[in-house]
C-alpha cells in the first residue's frame, strides 16, 4: 500500500495533518478543506471538490469478543448460511467480510443472514406467527363527509384534493402544493426539508401535499409530470413550479418574497 501510494503521481501525502473542515463556494458547492498541521498547528485550505473518508479495516465487532469465534483481524467467522460459531446466531454484512466490502455484498449476506434465521427458527420450532387484527374502521378508507368535516383553513399543513379546492378559493395566504407519489424516493427527502420551512412561515403559508396516485386528476390539470414537484398559488393565480428536490435555501427564499 505505501509503495502503491508514493509511486502514484497523482497523490499527495499530508503527514501530520488533520482536516478540520468542509469549505464552501457562494453557490454552497464544496471547494476545498480546511487543514491544520498537528505540529505547528497552521491551518490551510486544500482546493479540492471532493472528500471520501477511508475509515480503515478494523471491524466494529468488540462487543463479540469472547462470545462469537472471530478471526485474527475481528471478523466474524462463518459458514455457509452465515452460521457463525454459536449456535442460533448468524452474522452478515462487513463485519464478517474480510475481503470485499461492499453494500451489494452486505446486503446480500444480509439476506442470506435473514433466511437462515427463519430456517433455524422452523426447524426448532421457535417461529410464533403474530398477527395485528385490523379494526374493521381503520381498514375504511374516510368518506368525502370525513375529509370534509375535518378540513379546517386556520391550520397551516393539509393534504389532499378537497383542501387545495377550499384553499385555492378561500385562502389570502401564499399556497405551497407538493405533488408526492408513494414509490419516489426524492419525495421522502422533500417532505422534511419543505415541513421546516413552512413551519417558519407557520400561518403565513398553507401547505398541502397531493398524492398524485391518489388524486391524479389534481395533479393532471396542474401539468404534473414526474415527483417530487412543488407548486406555489397566490389568488388563483400560479406563481412558480419548482421540480424535484433543491436547497431549503430556494424555496425559503420564494415564500419569503412572496408571502
Ligand atoms: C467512505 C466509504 C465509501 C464507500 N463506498 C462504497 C461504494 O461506493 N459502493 C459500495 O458498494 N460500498 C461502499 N462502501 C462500503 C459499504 O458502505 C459497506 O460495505 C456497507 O455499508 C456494509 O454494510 P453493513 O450493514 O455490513 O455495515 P454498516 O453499514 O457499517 O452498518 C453497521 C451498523 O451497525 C451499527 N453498529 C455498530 N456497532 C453497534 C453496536 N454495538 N450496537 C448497535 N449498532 C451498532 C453501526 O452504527 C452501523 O449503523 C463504502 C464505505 C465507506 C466507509
Amino acid at each position: 500500500m505505501f509503495h502503491r501510494v508514493f509511486n502514484n503521481p497523482n497523490l499527495t501525502v499530508h503527514f501530520n495533518t488533520e482536516a478540520v473542515d468542509v469549505i464552501s463556494n457562494s453557490k454552497n458547492q464544496m471547494s476545498g478543506i480546511l487543514l491544520k498541521r498537528l505540529d505547528t498547528g497552521e491551518e490551510s485550505v486544500l482546493e479540492v471538490r471532493g472528500l471520501f473518508y477511508g475509515i480503515g479495516h478494523t471491524p466494529n465487532s468488540q462487543l463479540l469478543e469472547g462470545q462469537v469465534e472471530l478471526d485474527n483481524s475481528g471478523y466474524i467467522i462463518v459458514e455457509e448460511g452465515a452460521r457463525t460459531s454459536v449456535k442460533g446466531v448468524f452474522a452478515a454484512g462487513d463485519v464478517q467480510d474480510h475481503e470485499w466490502r461492499q453494500a451489494v455484498t452486505a446486503a446480500g449476506s444480509g439476506c442470506v443472514a435473514a433466511l437462515s434465521v427463519e430456517r433455524y427458527l422452523v426447524t426448532n420450532d421457535l417461529l410464533v406467527e403474530f398477527h395485528q387484527r385490523v379494526a374493521e374502521d381503520a381498514k375504511k378508507e374516510p368518506s368525502d363527509k370525513d375529509v370534509q368535516m375535518s378540513f379546517d383553513i386556520t391550520l397551516t399543513k393539509h393534504r389532499g384534493q378537497y383542501a387545495l379546492r377550499k384553499l385555492y378559493h378561500e385562502s389570502p395566504r401564499l399556497i405551497c402544493v407538493l405533488y408526492t407519489s408513494p414509490t419516489c424516493g426524492p419525495c421522502r427527502t422533500l417532505k422534511p426539508i419543505l415541513s421546516k420551512v413552512i413551519d417558519e412561515f407557520d400561518q403565513n403559508v398553507h401547505f398541502v401535499e397531493i398524492d398524485i396516485e391518489e388524486d391524479p386528476e389534481v395533479a393532471e390539470a396542474a401539468g404534473i409530470m414526474g415527483t417530487p414537484c412543488v407548486q406555489f398559488f397566490k389568488n388563483k393565480e400560479m406563481l412558480r413550479t419548482i421540480s424535484g428536490v433543491k436547497m431549503k435555501k430556494e424555496y425559503r427564499e420564494f415564500i419569503e418574497s412572496n408571502k
